[in-house]
């Protein structure tokens, strides 16, 4: 769900860097402890630098609640979370966190490519189809849905509806483990159980991998785009469902879907020609990135995991990396001066754009609208009047208590613990 961002006015566009920082860390300390900025790891430098805490999706969400209760706590409440991210990250965090707390996305159209590969409407019509085929082929065993985190809240809260659980790449392993095992209900005596992987085909095939299906032979996509042209089962055959251990939602990731087998090979063939004693370059890549590439690396793993491994990697380690430009470069930045190399897997400008809308002029916007003291056409700000809150995003409470069964299921079963709403 693409949501559109109205033009924020010129004269946000037209101050130079160093004005829009010192004008955001102005707003910043007359809203005090009752903002909080998040910034996921795939932001720019001049938007992470303003972040109170960088970290994955759900981190960031889970953080978020648990500083809303330390202040709430100490008597100084968080009003507003400013989430430099994008929407399914803000949903989250809506989720996670109590309703006068209210989350801000600084530029609506901020959406995820993946995220909106898999629509509430489609998926209802794919849980029927699929099981309406089964039934006639007479298999007699459950199907346990799992979304990846990086799905909308009505997709969460679908899953949580039926059975199923949320993951991230950190912990898809133990939650598919979870699911093929029964899910909320322990497998009987020869049932049979499917797992449903939405949105990203490439998280739940290296997952099935990893747990040991023959992806040939026990997995197929479901295409909801084939079912509007007309095929019956969204260009999978009833036989291939039937066969199924996973049934993989046709999504991806665009950034991810950049890296490509060749870009390993490369690697490879260049690691046979170094001079003595000079270090090969290891390969790690996000497990968004498709099978062929995962395959050929040396190491797949989550934002985290990639962070730390590199973090924990002796001087002289050369890194080619596979995930959001903006990250690779930062740990290159980091890691530069103890020796460390670190480069993009391919050459290619693989840049998460939606991402990328988030940017200094927008959350000045903000700001200044929640201080009241919005630009004139000239740049400078008007007198404090009342503070205007723009591009809340709010779930609605149904979708909420359902995705929160989604979410519990995988914190409860990755030892974590449960969400306290
Ligand atoms: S990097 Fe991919 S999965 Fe992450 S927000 Fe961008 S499009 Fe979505």
């Amino acid at each position: 769900m693409m949501l559109w961002q109205p033009s924020i006015p010129d004269s946000y566009h037209t101050l130079p860097e160093q004005e829009l920082f010192a004008r955001i860390q102005d707003r910043r300390k007359q809203l005090g402890t009752k903002l909080l900025i998040l910034g996921h790891h795939y932001q720019m430098d001049s938007v992470v630098q303003h972040a109170d805490f960088t970290g994955d999706s759900l981190k960031l969400a889970q953080l978020a609640a648990s500083v809303v209760e330390e202040r709430a706590a100490a008597n100084t409440p968080v009003e507003h979370i400013v989430f430099c991210g994008v929407h399914f990250m803000a949903e989250t965090a809506d989720i996670l966190t109590p309703d006068q707390v209210k989350v801000i996305l600084p530029d609506l159209s901020a959406g995820c490519s993946m995220a909106d590969m898999a629509d509430y409407e489609q998926t209802v019509e794919a849980w029927e189809l699929i099981h309406e085929s089964l039934k006639q082929q007479n298999w007699n065993g459950r199907i346990v849905p799992i979304t990846y985190v990086n799905s909308t809240a009505a997709i969460k809260a679908f899953v949580g509806h039926h059975g199923g659980a949320c993951c991230t790449s950190s912990n898809a392993a133990q939650v598919f483990e979870w699911a093929m095992a029964g899910g909320t209900e322990p497998r009987a005596e020869g049932e049979e159980i499917k797992v449903l992987f939405l949105p990203d085909q490439h998280l739940g095939r290296n997952t099935s991998a990893a747990f040991g299906i023959n992806v040939q032979l026990n997995t197929c996509v479901y295409d909801p785009k084939k079912t509007e042209q007309g095929h019956p089962l969204g260009g999978a055959s009833a036989k291939e469902l039937h066969d199924a251990a996973t049934i993989l939602w046709a999504g991806h990731c665009s950034v991810h879907m950049l890296f490509a087998p060749e870009h390993c090979a490369q690697i490879h063939e260049d690691n046979k020609n170094l001079k003595s004693g000079e270090e090969p370059v290891q390969i790690i890549v996000h497990p968004e990135c498709a099978k062929e590439v995962v395959d050929l690396a040396d190491q797949a793993g989550s934002t985290e995991f990639i962070i730390n491994t590199i973090a924990d990697s002796p001087p002289g380690s050369k890194w080619a990396v596979g995930t959001e430009v903006h990250l690779v470069n930062r740990l290159a930045n980091e890691h530069k001066d103890r020796g460390v190399q670190v480069k993009m897997l391919s050459d290619c400008q693989c840049l998460c754009t939606t991402m990328y809308r988030i940017n200094q002029p927008h959350i000045l916007w903000i700001l200044d609208g929640l201080c009241g003291t919005p630009q004139s056409k000239n740049g400078e700000n008007q007198a404090p009047g009342k503070p205007v809150e723009h591009n809340i995003i709010a779930v609605h409470p149904e979708a909420q208590t359902r995705a929160i069964l989604a979410l519990n299921r995988m914190l409860a079963h990755t030892g974590s613990g449960a969400v306290k709403v």
